[in-house]
């Protein structure tokens, strides 16, 4: 055994568990994507799951694994990277990616047969300069501008985009996979700009059809999977629901989704401090008695929002109780108030997780800060915590 001056043998011992973890449970993955699929299904739509930005922080391999496996029979991404990704993971299943720069190389990504959407007439030709190197026709899905504004061909450029298609699809270099577009409104299901949208989706998808084409049609996202069956088409894009959150902010107990994860952190220090003293940077919390304070190592660079800050915001779950974060959220780490209760170094402080025994989430969180669950989900990740996967091979 190796022996460092000084101090005495350094003892072999099992790792400890992982000081900050983001706990992605992918039977929950599993269950909101029957769910999600199931819905689809009904209608005679098929389902793509959204695994963008690392499956919103879940982890796109694994989740992707599991979508698949749970029913989704397509999955979305954002970057050719991430679409490659899931090539590199030997995942075959059909893959959407839909926001380029024109200019990139879509070569590898034609070779790596990944679906791709345009939504100008210089973005089809950057595509098709990828289908030409990679002597593959690429597989387009034609964003139609509906009314967010964003991606998408707008009405006055489609006429002219449709006679490029046709002609790269005469030269071989191109299939027409689908006609689509994105809601801008989908949270509000009974808002009238979501009937425009589809109006304009279904004119521009039937000039496509008028051009010979025969493509599929696609343009709920979450919400719009769970409240307007009448908008599943061929193919729903559900991203947030299968991560759980709801997208119409239902709280956890309401809504029939699972929240697939948990973010929690081991207590590094526990001390106790007698009254009158400040806690954390500028003092914004004076610990009003002697009480236990708990440090928790998880700040602002692991996906805490400094603004959570200040007393009463946040809490974590810890030693079988709610209890409040006190004083900054640091950096690296929050001060977590214990009174005199019995609270060990080691034990985990769940940050938020999927609400059982009424304990934190990602909506609680949302919330407080005036933004949505897909900022705080997304916003975990960084080296320092590490993710750990539950139920990785089926479980049910
Ligand atoms: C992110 C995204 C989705 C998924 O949206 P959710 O609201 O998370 O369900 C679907 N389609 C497109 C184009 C997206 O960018």
């Amino acid at each position: 055994m190796p022996e460092l001056p000084g101090h005495g043998p350094v003892r072999p011992t099992s790792p400890a568990p992982p000081r900050a973890e983001a706990i992605v449970d992918l039977d929950a993955i599993r269950h909101n994507v029957r769910l999600l699929s199931g819905a689809a299904a009904a209608s005679g739509a098929g389902m793509m799951a959204v695994v963008k930005a690392d499956a919103y922080g879940h982890g796109a391999v694994p989740v992707a694994r599991a979508a698949l496996g749970a029913g989704a029979s397509w999955l979305g991404v954002c970057t050719l990277e991430e679409a490659l990704e899931l090539r590199a993971a030997g995942i075959t299943a059909p893959v959407l990616s839909w926001l380029h720069v024109p200019d990139e190389d879509f070569a590898p990504a034609v070779a790596a047969g990944v679906d791709l959407s345009v939504s100008s007439v210089r973005h089809l030709a950057g595509v098709l300069d990828g289908a030409r190197r990679a002597r593959l026709p690429a597989r387009l899905h034609l964003k139609a501008d509906t009314g967010l504004s964003r991606s998408g061909v707008t009405p006055a450029e489609w006429p002219e985009l449709l006679d490029d298609v046709a002609k790269a699809v005469a030269a071989g270099r191109a299939e027409v996979v689908a006609v689509w577009s994105h809601l801008a409104l989908a949270d509000q299901p009974r808002h009238p700009v979501i009937d425009r949208q589809l109006e304009r989706l279904t004119a521009a998808w039937e000039e496509a059809r008028a051009h010979g084409f025969t493509p599929i049609r696609h343009l709920a996202n979450s919400a719009a999977t769970m409240t307007r069956p009448d908008l599943h088409l061929d193919l729903v894009r559900p991203g947030i629901a299968v991560y759980g959150l709801d997208p119409l902010d239902r709280p956890v107990a309401e809504s029939p989704l699972r929240p697939a994860m948990t973010f929690r952190a081991r207590v590094a220090l526990v001390k106790r401090v007698p009254a009158g003293e400040g806690v954390s940077y500028g003092h914004e919390w004076t610990t009003p008695r002697e009480t236990t304070l708990a440090v928790v190592p998880a700040g602002y660079a692991d996906g805490v929002p400094r603004r959570l800050n200040a007393n009463g915001r946040m809490r974590v779950w810890l030693a079988g109780r709610s209890r409040p974060v006190v004083g900054r959220v640091c950096m690296d780490q929050i001060v977590v108030d214990c009174g005199d209760d019995v609270v060990r170094e080691g034990e985990p402080a769940v940050l938020f997780g999927a609400g059982d025994h009424d304990g934190p989430t990602a909506q609680e969180w949302a919330t407080e800060l005036g933004t949505i669950h897909y900022e705080i989900a997304t916003g975990v990740h960084g080296a320092r915590v590490t993710r750990t996967l539950l139920n990785q091979d089926g479980g049910r």
